[in-house]
């Protein structure tokens, strides 16, 4: 059932609106802007209602502030108001709003102008997840990933808790898909994909299809040598699958992975570290491939093998 926050200081006038959509939402009230903006921030809202006249945060200043916000500027918002004169509806679209509902309700046009909106909001979601989905193997794309580790980047910014950037490459795919043909080759990067994968299974951990037979991974809250060793496992998991490879270059299909742990700073970004995770990557191709290399912020260096 699809989520809708109400937030309104008057409870006569929240409750009227949740009869109005309780038989087929599953409906929240706020009373205050605060309290509004905090529901929204963790609630994972389809459609917010939002009183345009309240003490202290009016609706407006609150819109506002929910257009600002990353987690809350994709819901859409319906003003809910008395004021059915111009001025305050243009404000309210400018500002963002999707619709504008005077009082009094009509229970049959609130119904269907928010029916409406909850469509478009899921239909908008899908193409959104549509397009930050890789095709071939169903986890993250690359659009994701930019996305979202910007965002984390700052998280652990603020937070300062360890973070590690972390990039996978299988070995002599090139020969593989000489070999066996491309189609055969997907499959394997499939595989692959849902190995790593399965072993990133904290809420914090990221991993995303970067370009063809690569994949980059984020991993927060463990020191360099704990992400080293349990790297060092999920390349083990690969080479344990016994994928067969082209004999005259290796036996199995193997990766090689670079990795740098650090306690992000915000004077240097996301993506300098970044490099540096594909420099440890290129260093494990250097060294011999099916092998970790890593790093910490001092460019001190682990090897396997
Ligand atoms: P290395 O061990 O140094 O990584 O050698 P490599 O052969 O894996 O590296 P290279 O970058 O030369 O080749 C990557 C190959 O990956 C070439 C390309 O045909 C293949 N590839 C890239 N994307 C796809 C894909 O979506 N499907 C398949 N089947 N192959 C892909
Ligand atoms: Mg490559
Ligand atoms: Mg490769």
């Amino acid at each position: 059932m699809e989520k809708i926050l109400i937030v309104d200081d008057s409870p006569v006038q929240a409750d009227q609106l949740k009869m109005i959509l309780d038989d087929n939402y599953k409906i929240t009230i706020a009373q205050t802007a605060e309290d509004g903006l905090r529901c929204a921030s963790c609630g994972d809202y389809s459609l917010i209602l939002l009183d345009v006249i309240m003490p202290g945060i009016d609706g407006f200043m609150l819109l506002k502030k929910l257009q600002e916000e990353i987690i809350t500027h994709n819901i859409p918002v319906i003003l809910i108001t008395s004021l059915s004169d111009i001025e305050n509806e243009e404000r309210g679209l400018i500002l963002g709003a999707v619709d504008y509902i005077t009082k009094p309700f009509h229970p049959s046009i609130v119904r269907a102008r928010v029916n409406t909106h909850i469509k478009l909001y899921q239909y908008r979601k899908q193409v959104e997840h549509q397009s930050m989905t890789d095709q071939l193997t169903g986890i993250a794309n690359r659009r994701q990933h930019d996305y979202y580790s910007t965002i984390k980047w700052q998280e652990a910014v603020r937070l300062q808790v360890p973070f590690s950037i972390c990039m996978f490459d299988i070995d002599h795919f090139k020969a593989y898909n000489d070999t066996f043909g491309h189609p055969a080759g997907d499959k394997v990067i499939i595989d692959v994909a849902h190995i790593i994968s399965s072993h990133l299974q904290r809420s914090t951990d990221f991993i995303a299809r970067y370009g063809g037979e690569e994949f980059v991974a984020f991993l927060l809250g463990d020191d360099a040598t704990k992400s080293f060793t349990y790297l060092k496992k999920i390349r083990q998991a690969v080479e344990d699958r016994h994928i067969p490879h082209d004999p005259s270059t290796t036996e199995w299909v193997t990766i090689s992975i670079g990795g740098v742990t650090v306690i992000p700073q915000r004077e240097i970004s996301y993506d300098a570290y970044l490099k540096i995770a594909d420099t440890m990557l290129y260093d494990a191709k250097r060294f011999g491939r099916n092998r970790v290399v890593w790093a910490n912020e001092k460019m001190k260096q682990w090897r396997e093998k």
